[in-house]
């Protein structure tokens, strides 16, 4: 096994800002102005969290690729977090937009597309009941508030360094043994150990011990977790899960968002899952904001009954965009058209084949990492063997190396995902696109591993 000189590391990192310093002078300049007129630069904080000294400024992106305002063309495999899963901006995402833009934005009427993507999502992730909204964070705050006012319950659990959004519930962590609000968590509207319970993924005797409590209105989990790193279900983990929150009364939702890479119908329909509730954002309006969520037959007869007398305008779910027209025109252009089952079929195997070649670059150097492949994504770990769940993984984390190798990646004409070694297929991926990465990865390994 061969290892990581700090020293080296340190030397080549600097060596690769220099090049990015020299090489983007006009994002540098817009990066400067935005100075002035956005808090740190950028229209959100985590725009200046990438690899280099500042973010590049995009010019335009098309399918699997885009320019910068330098001039230089990327592979982007990072595809606004899953946000363009569908390739940037799809032909019938265009044209879907132009027509359902000239005819109608938002009415607080229902279109009859709203019908056919209800429909559609029905057939996918086999759950009878939909509604919509306009991201994964609305979606999973409007299902978290319905399955509490249903079970009559007051607190959720979920995950140890989940994520799910800008969800107050959600941003809570196991440390030695306890809950504990995550790092990070600005300003929150009530310490999260009041409302969640959190427990570490796989761990099925914790999970039944918080479970009995009898206090717990839901689980709220990805099928996989996928925002520290993918960390998937040991054998058996969703089956003990689903027996524990029946046996317990406690709702379960998933969060379909990033785990959509799995296949036409995500992960549940993949692996056979039956959740409660279900909930999806990000890429199913090509990135016109549009999400939903979905709910069992018993689920949704009692929801029907949730508002008693009162109107529903004020409940706490939907908004007055939620469910609007060109979101749903978009939604079922982007379903009928672009995310079909046709489209896994070719990202899934651009997925293994992405994995199959770091991992070859992993073998031959006879370095100790890993591979981790969901579907059309996949990630690699600077570790032997991937963790086994959020707190592991964490301690995996590694930002000097993750920003030495994505700044290197982005040298070189290839843009990863922040915060993670992770890479996303889309529709107009190629193999060429997946096997630059590889090449690219080879070289990072030969200048660094000793
Ligand atoms: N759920 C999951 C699993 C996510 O990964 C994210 C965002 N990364 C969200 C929900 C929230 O999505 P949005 O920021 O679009 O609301």
């Amino acid at each position: 096994m061969r290892s990581i000189d700090r020293t080296r590391l340190a030397e080549l990192a600097e060596r690769e800002e220099k090049r990015f310093v020299e090489e983007h002078p006009k994002s540098k300049e817009l990066f400067e102005r935005g100075k002035h007129s956005l808090l740190a630069g950028v229209p959100m904080p985590w725009m200046s969290e990438w690899a280099g000294p500042y973010p590049v400024f995009a010019e335009d992106a098309h399918g699997a690729r885009f320019k910068d305002v330098d001039g230089h063309e990327y592979v982007d495999f990072c595809l606004g977090d899953t946000g363009a899963m569908t390739g940037h901006s799809p032909r019938a995402a265009v044209e879907a937009i132009a027509e359902q833009a000239a005819k109608g934005i938002t009415l607080m009427l229902p279109t009859e597309d709203s019908l056919w993507v209800g429909e559609e999502m029905q057939r996918r992730f086999g759950l009878p009941y939909w509604q919509f909204c306009l991201t994964a964070t609305d979606a999973n705050r409007f299902v978290l508030r319905l399955a509490r006012a249903l079970a009559k319950r007051p607190k959720v659990l979920v995950y140890s360094y989940c994520y799910h959004g800008t969800v107050d519930e959600t941003f809570v962590v196991v440390e030695d043994g306890a809950a504990r609000s995550r790092p990070g968590n600005v300003g929150a509207q009530v310490d999260p150990t009041v409302t969640t319970r959190v427990v570490e993924w796989n761990d099925v005797d914790a999970l039944e011990r918080e479970l009995a409590q009898s206090d717990v209105a839901c689980v709220l989990t990805e099928p996989a977790l996928t925002n520290i790193g993918i960390v998937l279900p040991e054998p058996g983990y969703h089956e003990a899960l689903r027996k524990l929150t029946r046996k317990y009364g406690a709702f379960l939702i998933i969060d379909e968002t990033h785990t959509i890479c799995a296949g036409p119908g995500g992960a549940t329909r993949a692996w056979g899952l039956e959740p409660d509730f279900l909930t999806i954002g990000k890429p199913l309006a090509s990135g016109v904001p549009a999400a939903c969520y979905g709910m069992s037959e018993e689920v949704a007869a009692r929801a029907t009954g949730v508002h008693g007398d009162e109107p529903s305008d004020t409940d706490g779910t939907g908004g007055t965009l939620s469910g609007n027209a060109l979101s749903l025109a978009v939604m079922r252009a982007t379903l009928e058209r672009v995310l079909t089952g046709e489209a896994f079929e070719r990202m899934i195997p651009l997925g293994k084949r992405w994995a199959d070649g770091v991992q070859s670059v992993i073998d031959s150097r006879e370095m100790p990492w890993c591979v981790v492949q969901l579907g059309a994504r996949a990630e690699y770990w600077s570790a032997p063997k991937a963790p086994r769940n959020g707190g592991e993984a964490e301690a995996l984390d590694d930002r000097e190396l993750d920003r030495f190798l994505h700044l290197y990646a982005l040298n070189r004409g290839i843009l990863l995902t922040p915060f993670h070694n992770m890479a996303l297929m889309c529709p107009d991926t190629t193999a060429e696109d997946v096997d630059l990465h590889t090449e690219v990865f080879a070289q990072a390994a030969d200048e660094l591993i000793t």
